[in-house]
C-alpha cells in the first residue's frame, strides 16, 4: 500500500483457494471473518494471491485528516505528531508563523493547530488567501486560558484547546474538521 497514513492497515486473512488477501484493522478482524466467508461462496478459484483487498480503506480515508502543527518546541511537535498519527492522520510540522503559512497554502491541510506565542498574523494571512477554503484554526493555549481563548478569537482563530491537549479532546475536533480534499472535488 503506497499511501503512507494507511500504515496501520494490515493483511487479517486469506482466502484459502484463491489466495485473495484481506486488509483492515486489527479492530476489523471479526467483519473481515465474514467478509472471507462471503467472498468463499463465489470465489473463483484464480489465483489472486498477488492482489488485498481493502475494504475499510474508504472508512479510515474519511475519517483521516491532514494536520499542520505550528510550535517552536520540537518536543511539543513530536507530542502532537505522535498523539494525531496514533488516531491515523497525516501531519506536517513547522516551527514558525512563516513555515505554517506556507504549509497551510502550498498543502491545503485540513486543520492548522498553532502554539499560542505564534498565533501573530497567521489565521489572517491563511484566511486572507484561502477564504471560505481556509482550514479549521486552532489555537493550543496554555495557562491563562480564558485571556488566550479571548486572544486566539481575536486573531481569527476558530476555536482553542488547552495544551497539551486531551486525546479524546483533539479527535474529536479534528476529525470533525471537514476534508479540504473532497471540498474541492
Ligand atoms: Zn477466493
Amino acid at each position: 500500500m503506497a499511501d503512507p497514513a494507511a500504515t496501520n492497515t494490515g493483511v487479517l486473512a486469506r482466502c484459502a483457494r484463491c489466495g485473495l488477501a484481506f486488509a483492515g484493522q486489527p479492530e476489523d478482524c471479526a467483519r473481515v471473518t465474514e467478509l472471507v466467508v462471503l467472498h468463499t461462496r463465489y470465489c473463483l478459484r484464480d489465483d489472486r494471491s498477488n492482489e488485498v483487498w481493502a475494504p475499510y480503506e474508504a472508512v479510515y480515508a474519511s475519517l483521516r485528516r491532514h494536520v499542520v502543527v505550528v510550535d517552536a518546541d520540537r518536543e511539543a511537535r513530536k507530542a502532537l505528531r505522535s498523539l494525531l498519527e496514533r488516531a491515523g492522520h497525516r501531519v506536517d510540522e513547522a516551527e514558525d508563523a512563516r513555515g505554517a503559512v506556507e504549509l497551510a497554502l502550498t498543502r491545503q491541510p485540513d486543520v492548522v493547530l498553532v502554539d499560542v506565542d505564534l498565533l501573530g498574523g497567521v489565521a489572517a494571512r491563511i484566511r486572507a488567501a484561502r477564504g471560505r477554503q481556509a482550514p479549521l484554526l486552532v489555537a493550543l493555549t496554555r495557562g491563562g486560558h480564558a485571556e488566550d481563548r479571548r486572544r486566539a478569537r481575536a486573531a481569527g482563530f476558530d476555536t482553542s484547546l488547552l495544551e497539551p491537549p486531551d486525546t479524546a479532546e483533539i479527535e474529536r475536533l479534528v476529525a470533525a474538521a471537514p476534508q479540504m480534499t473532497r471540498l474541492r472535488a
